[in-house]
């Protein structure tokens, strides 16, 4: 018998399952020129169904992508949220119509509703012409890792040693081949393989709810918010009704137990109930409307929540696993997606950073710190929700009962809408000097807020100066440069950091920089001029702004009260994935040489 041929490959990293957290971190990836592969075991790519909604903050995070623009082309804003309850004379009655995102600071002050097939075609698209494609029909069925302590710590060794196998080969054709990575990320979804592989236990428990959900075309109907998120509290249970892209709406019900569940094994059964049931289980709570389905259901499913999170997002920073993988909660809050796709954005810079050499392995314990962190919290919110949504309705038959106006408060604490999102101090992250600039703060995402171009005054949004390109970005915000003290204090800071010794230099390749300088001064458009600032300042005539009002008046002119910059100025270092990294005083900009120092790495050709 000839031996098969088994294949031998190397590769930076390999992304095994291409959901939303597999396929963002490949396009990430992909984007920063890294050497990554994707596989994921089904044959085709999904169609419909699933996850639905992306929060303000991750629609930031796509815009930082250039990815954006088609998600709002292709899907359906949700602006307001509705609330019903119990009304006295049966049936349910509008208590409560508000914002559906109470973040003041959204750029994208609603939620975006639109099928994850969808989303993760956008993706696709996007990373397809950078020659990443995912490798379909295709499982691991081994995984090892380098015991060799020498090797865990070497960036340019490949110490997991991964067996792939192809499920689509005939007999006789090669099915299997073996990969050598320098990372693996584990992005299988709720059950993991790569996980199991590591030994990593998922803590917590299985919630007591069972959920069923219907995709439909918008339905024949008098309920006023069919086209707005509803939030229903009757006493035949709970649902959950959002309105979705292209005249369709989503429809979540609460279920029993005993209706869906086999008493023998406690799993939910599909096969005691179907979507017909489910919306039948819809149309009871939402009397008096009547929600009459005018063409075939599009999607459905049930299924019951685990709330779990990960004991460790990665094994010896080698293998790492992201989104529904480390941690699994209820579509309630809308985060599945959301929280997949910022744990691969938060995971993405950091790898891109440590396999170009530019940062040191000890970066990579940032994203358990930080990811870990916000999933504890997701879940404790999770938990507090669901309780809320899911519990019986006040009445005066249930005293015990969920009161409107605790749910409508909760709904307001707008955790969900991910723009509260905090890192707390670590090597990424370094709090001091707050009080230059209290609207930029240490661990948050950068704020919107437009500022003027000063060769031209178009103005420019913030955050579309810090693309997720794998650069941080330096923002020196000058004062008034024309006040001859300020003058002094911005040159003195200019040669500061030009001196052979300053991070600037220190982590400059010959070919490249690390760093992006925007500069943001203070002045009128009438008057400035951007050629009296030191040339560092404006590396190119498109990187100097003002905080001045646009061409009409209408906007602008408030930017450095927004950010709470004095006239004194300030530099702010902007981590590649938008959120704020160190703050430094003019006159003491080596506080960021420490901060840099702490992770980043001095080029080999230095
Ligand atoms: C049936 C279902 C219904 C859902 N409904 C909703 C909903 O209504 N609302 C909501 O907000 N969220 C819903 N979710 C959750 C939401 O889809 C997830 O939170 C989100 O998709 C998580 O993204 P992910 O990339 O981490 O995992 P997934 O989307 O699960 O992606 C994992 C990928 O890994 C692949 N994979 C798994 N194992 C292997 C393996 N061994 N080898 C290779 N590939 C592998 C899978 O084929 C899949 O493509 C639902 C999930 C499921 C499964």
């Amino acid at each position: 018998m000839p031996v098969p041929f088994v294949r031998h490959s190397e590769v930076d990293v390999l992304i095994i399952g291409a959901g939303p957290a597999g396929l963002m971190c490949a396009n990430a990836l992909a984007n920063a020129k890294v050497n990554v592969r994707i596989v994921d075991k089904r044959a085709f790519k999904l169609t419909t169904g699933e996850g639905d909604g992306l929060s303000p903050r991750t629609v930031e995070v796509l815009q930082s992508y250039g990815l954006a623009e088609r998600v709002l082309k292709e899907a359906c804003q949700v602006h307001l949220a509705a609330f019903y309850n119990p009304s006295s004379t049966g049936g349910i009655e509008l208590t409560n119509r508000t914002s559906n995102v109470t973040a003041p600071s959204a750029r994208y002050p609603f939620e975006v509703a639109l099928h994850q097939a969808a989303i993760q075609d956008i993706f696709i698209d996007s990373m397809t012409p950078l020659g990443v494609e995912v490798q379909r029909s295709t499982i691991p069925t081994s995984m090892e890792l380098s015991k060799d302590d020498n090797e865990l710590a070497d960036p340019t060794s490949y110490p997991v040693r991964v067996v792939l196998q192809r499920l689509d080969k005939s007999e006789g054709e090669p099915q299997e081949e073996i990969v050598h990575a320098k990372f693996v990320v584990g992005c299988d979804g709720a059950h993991s393989w790569v996980r199991k592989q590591v030994d990593i236990t998922m803590d917590g428990e299985q919630s007591d709810s069972i959920w069923g959900v219907v995709d439909m075309v918008t339905p024949d109907t008098d309920f006023p918010d069919v086209r707005n998120k509803a939030l229903v509290h009757s006493n035949h249970g709970s649902v959950l009704l959002v309105s979705r892209e292209q005249d369709r709406i989503r429809v979540y019900v609460q279920l029993e137990d005993k209706d869906v569940t086999d008493p023998v094994t406690g799993r939910v059964d599909k096969e005691k109930m179907g979507p017909e049931q489910i919306l039948e289980t819809a149309q009871k709570s939402l009397v008096p409307y009547k929600l009459i389905r005018k063409s075939e259901f599009l999607w459905w499913t049930i299924y019951s929540v685990g709330q779990r999170v990960a004991s460790n997002f990665s094994i010896n920073n080698r293998v790492f696993i992201t989104g529904d993988a480390c941690h699994t909660h209820s579509p309630k809050a809308g985060q599945g997606m959301n929280a997949s796709i910022n744990d691969s954005h938060n995971l993405a810079w950091k790898i891109a950073l440590v396999v170009r050499g530019w940062a040191d392995m000890s970066l990579l314990s940032t994203y358990e710190s930080e990811r870990r962190k916000f999933a504890l919290d997701l879940i404790a919110f999770d938990k507090m929700w669901s309780t809320l949504f899911c519990g019986k309705p006040l009445t005066e038959q249930n005293n015990d009962g969920v009161s409107p106006d605790h749910f409508f408060k909760t709904f307001q604490t707008d955790f969900t809408s991910g723009i509260g999102i905090h890192y707390q101090p670590s090597v990424a992250v370094n709090d001091r000097n707050q009080e230059l600039a209290s609207g930029l703060v240490p661990g948050k995402r950068v704020p919107p807020y437009k500022f003027m171009r000063a060769a031209d005054a178009w103005p420019f949004e913030l955050q579309d100066l810090l693309p997720s390109d794998f650069l941080f970005k330096l923002l020196v915000f000058t004062g008034d440069f024309s006040d001859p003290l300020q003058q002094a204090r911005v040159e003195s800071m200019v040669t500061d950091i030009q001196k052979p010794e300053s991070f600037l230099n220190r982590y400059a390749t010959h070919e490249n920089s690390r760093f992006d300088i925007i500069t943001i001064s203070k002045g009128r458009k009438e008057t400035f001029n951007l050629f009296q600032l030191p040339t560092l300042l404006r590396s190119h005539w498109s990187k100097v702004f003002i905080d001045d009002t646009d061409p009409t008046g209408s906007f602008g002119g408030e930017g450095y009260s927004y950010y709470g910059v004095g006239p004194e100025g300030a530099v702010v270092a902007v981590r590649p994935d938008g959120y704020v990294g160190a703050i430094a005083p003019l006159d003491r900009v080596g506080d960021l040489d420490a901060y840099f120092a702490s992770f980043m790495k001095i080029p080999a050709d230095a």
